[in-house]
């Protein structure tokens, strides 16, 4: 075939899509048993076991949502003003024992209970007070600043589901359910090392064509955020016998076992043979950029990824297809990851065939409108790019190249809460 009648949209002969090797990860993991009971502050970023039904109102009272007057919507005036006789003080988690007549106010404080006979509350910057009296006029409701018993969580209802990660919104609502214990699935414990003879570890110095390796880093970085049992096997010589002794160990003690470098062809063929012994593995070349080669399938009772050795496809990997899969794993349920549309304020290079996940820059202006930038070169060795960039710009396989203001889809590394 030649250029001319190409298929730019054809994913390239012998290359997997993005899309085919998610749906093939996602066909063969799944959860992992066992579970725990945790203090809730213990449980942050863990994931629930177990659905969470309330058994008490969220609010447990009915109470004023500011600091006023509570009384009858009944006397409130429709035109002109009216006098009420403050009968009472109610104080949050000190309520007003008696209850309110026609005529009758109560003054009240946020979150103090609604006493019996009241329905409605005015701000106490909407009343005129003298004394014993108030005075107040037209236009407002009847019902206005009360806050509802059960109106956040009402008794019987399931607040959360399981499979949520617990963030600490979630501690928050716990919490304020009286729930001072939780069943989280257990943690998945996952094992990694990186293979080359040019690595070396922090604290030894650098010989000639040796470099530091900085992917053991970025992996214990990325896996401890996500609440995992790490276990660093170090750095693996390119040597058959060290190789599969490390294949072995991992398989035998973690649920999954993560490796970087040496899954590019011819590089290492030691290790798509040991794997071809010991496991069962897929070699695939991805149509993405950067992170063409991966490794994935199964070592024992073990699940395996063996991600390329180039700093930016580590992460790129990771994010992309490998979190997903542990997020499964762990037990929690699937969330779809946030993407954007805009501008991309700058032109960026790219040939048709891969999808590309560029590193951008968002930003917003002072009105609030977004456009994104690029953090330069994009060489799957700029470990610097992934420091400096808050974004993947999602480039298509088919675009041959993004103009000056053109939309491009971003996805945003990390959201508020
Ligand atoms: P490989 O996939 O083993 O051919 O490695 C591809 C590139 O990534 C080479 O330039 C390696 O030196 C580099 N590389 C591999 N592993 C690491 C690591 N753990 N840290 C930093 N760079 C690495
Ligand atoms: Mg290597």
């Amino acid at each position: 075939m030649d250029k001319q009648t190409q298929d730019p949209c054809a994913t390239p002969k012998g290359l997997l899509s993005v899309a085919d090797a998610r749906a093939r990860i996602d066909a063969l993991v799944t959860a992992i048993k066992g579970t725990e009971q945790l203090p809730i502050r213990s449980a942050l970023n863990r994931i629930l076991a177990m659905p969470i039904i309330s058994s008490i109102n969220v609010p447990p009272n009915t109470n004023s949502a500011m600091d006023g007057y509570a009384l009858r919507g009944a006397d409130l005036p429709v035109s002109g003003n009216t006098r009420l006789k403050v009968i009472g003080r109610a104080m949050a988690g000190a309520p007003f024992s008696g209850s309110v007549a026609a005529g009758q106010a109560v003054r009240i404080m946020t979150g103090a209970v609604i006493p019996e006979g009241a329905d409605t509350v005015l701000m106490q910057e909407h009343v005129t007070a003298d004394g014993e009296v108030i005075e107040i006029g037209s236009g407002h409701k009847i019902g206005q600043n009360v806050r509802m018993a059960g109106e956040d969580m009402a008794v019987g209802s399931t607040v959360l589901a399981p499979g949520k990660q617990l963030l600490p919104a979630e501690l928050g609502v716990l919490a304020s359910l009286g729930i001072a214990e939780v069943r989280v699935t257990r943690r998945l414990r996952v094992a990694f090392f990186s293979t080359g003879d040019e690595l070396r570890s922090l604290g030894e110095p650098l010989e000639a064509g040796q470099i530091y390796d900085s992917n053991r880093y970025t992996l214990h970085g990325m896996l401890s955020r996500l609440g995992i049992e790490i276990l660093d096997l170090g750095v693996i010589r390119d040597d058959r016998d060290a190789i599969h002794q490390a294949f072995k160990d991992a398989a035998a003690i973690a649920d999954v076992v993560i490796t970087s470098g040496g899954v590019s062809v011819g590089e290492a063929d030691f290790v798509k043979q040991t794997l071809d012994e010991i496991g069962k593995v897929d070699f695939w070349k991805i149509a993405m950029k950067p992170g063409k080669p991966l490794a994935f399938g199964t070592l024992g009772d073990a699940v395996f990824f063996g991600l390329p050795g180039n700093p930016v496809s580590v992460m790129a990997t990771f994010y992309q297809f490998v979190q997903p899969a542990l997020q499964k794993m762990m037990g929690m349920s699937a969330a779809s990851s946030l993407t954007l549309k805009v501008p991309c304020a700058v032109e960026l290079k790219k040939e048709p065939g891969r999808l590309e996940y560029q590193r951008g820059i968002l930003q917003s202006d002072d009105k609030g409108n977004m456009t994104v930038t690029t953090t330069g070169r994009q060489g799957s060795h700029v470990l610097s790019s992934m420091s400096q960039s808050n974004c993947f710009i999602i480039l298509p396989a088919e675009c041959a190249g993004v103009h000056r203001g053109d939309p491009v889809v971003v996805q945003p590394f990390a959201g508020l809460i």
